[in-house]
């Protein structure tokens, strides 16, 4: 049997995009690059949204078809790539032109662990090799100052090409500034508003982070103004959210996702992490206890059509480390540095898959350690 570009079109004339009912020949979404090798098949697929909830359904339906109408011994399993239309790569931003990526750390409620992971996905970004910056611009709480263990840092002014810059703190090759190195501890809270959205579009516009491949913003809690202004100010590559798998912090979470994908923000979202996914005392390495309910970040994920970019337990050392400055990140070897590392591989997967125009993949590998 020869298989033809045609019997392929043929075939997939068969399939319905469940959202309008027309059929995805007539839609336009098979891309004009179909490739026959033998019994092997390959093409492109193409959707108006990275999150269309339609994305598997309409990829099953297509191979089922091809297998139906042209034969079983068709290879076109795993073989169709998924492309989105608006996924066009925001312009350079304007604020900082010599930054790759910009990320957004966010979580829907506090306490569910943001801010540690923002500090140690910098981290393992910043061991895997990538100039990383971190704007701590989580004005209820600014905890990246001790969680880096520049507490008593003062940034100073620097002249760059005559103009008077905010020369960032670094350490553990992490550039950091943070809104809680202008403010006194306990008033944070009080610079809400248009006060704090200035103060942290000085912090990105008039600071001297220079060349970085990711820029971290470690974002407040919730959804809030600061949120809006930042997405205003900025073309942010896409966001990740940080929930536990417990049925509060997911709801809280889900309405996070929802705000950065809605008409107003539109930011895409990498993905979500689950943070404190269960717990392992040490003198039982093979036990694990879900304090807070199991999966419920992976349940959450596979709904919403975003990826699951990775799995913390709660470990102690996660929250000595973060108390003494020193983020468990740093050691890649221990299970909780793995764990962070493999974030960060996720992350730098997903941000490649935006940039080159694909649609993110739910097969993202999950430390198993
Ligand atoms: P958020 O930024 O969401 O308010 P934090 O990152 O400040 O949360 O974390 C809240 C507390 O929980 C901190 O004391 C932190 O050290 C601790 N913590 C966060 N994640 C873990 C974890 N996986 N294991 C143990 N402790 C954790």
């Amino acid at each position: 049997m020869t298989i033809y570009p045609q019997l392929i079109m043929d075939a997939l004339k068969k399939v319905r995009y469940p959202g309008t009912g027309k059929d995805i020949v007539e839609m336009g979404m098979v891309e004009d690059n179909i490739r026959i090798d033998g019994m092997n098949v390959t093409f492109s697929l193409l959707f108006d949204k990275p999150n269309d909830p339609f994305i598997r359904s309409v990829v099953k339906a297509a191979e089922t078809a091809i297998q139906t109408y042209i034969g079983p011994e068709v290879n076109i399993k795993n073989n169709i790539t998924v492309k989105a239309k608006q996924l066009a790569r925001p312009e350079p931003d304007k604020l900082l032109p010599q930054v790759k990526n910009i990320i957004a750390v966010s979580s829907g409620k506090g306490g569910v662990g943001k801010s540690t992971v923002a500090a140690n996905l910098a981290v393992a970004l910043a061991r895997l090799g990538y100039k990383v910056g971190l704007l701590d611009a989580d004005i209820f709480g600014p905890s990246q100052p001790k969680m880096f263990h520049l507490e008593e840092a003062r940034p100073c002014m620097v002249e760059v090409d005559g103009r008077e810059l905010i020369e960032p703190a670094e350490n553990y090759g992490v550039k950091m500034l943070s809104i809680g190195f202008f403010v006194n501890k306990g008033d944070a809270v009080l610079w809400r508003g248009a006060m704090a959205s200035n103060a942290l579009k000085q912090l990105i516009g008039d600071a001297n982070w220079g060349e970085l491949d990711y820029f971290l913003i470690d974002l407040p809690p919730g959804t809030s103004d600061i949120h809006l202004t930042l997405v205003q100010t900025l073309a942010i590559t896409g966001a990740v959210v940080v929930s536990t798998p417990q049925e509060v912090a997911l709801a809280d979470a889900r309405k996070g996702i929802s705000m950065f994908t809605g008409e107003k923000v539109n930011v895409p979202v990498l993905g979500l992490v689950e943070n404190m996914a269960w717990f392992t005392p040490a003198e039982l390495p093979n036990n694990k206890y879900y304090l807070f309910g199991k999966e419920g970040c992976k349940r959450l994920a596979e709904e919403l059509n975003v990826p699951l970019l990775g799995q913390i337990p709660i470990v102690q050392s996660i929250c000595e480390g973060g108390d003494q400055g020193k983020p468990v990140a740093l050691d890649p070897d221990s299970i909780t540095g793995a764990a962070f590392r493999d974030l960060a591989e996720n992350v730098v997967e997903q941000v490649r898959l935006r940039n080159e125009n694909l649609a993110p993949t739910q097969r993202v590998h999950v430390t198993k350690k």
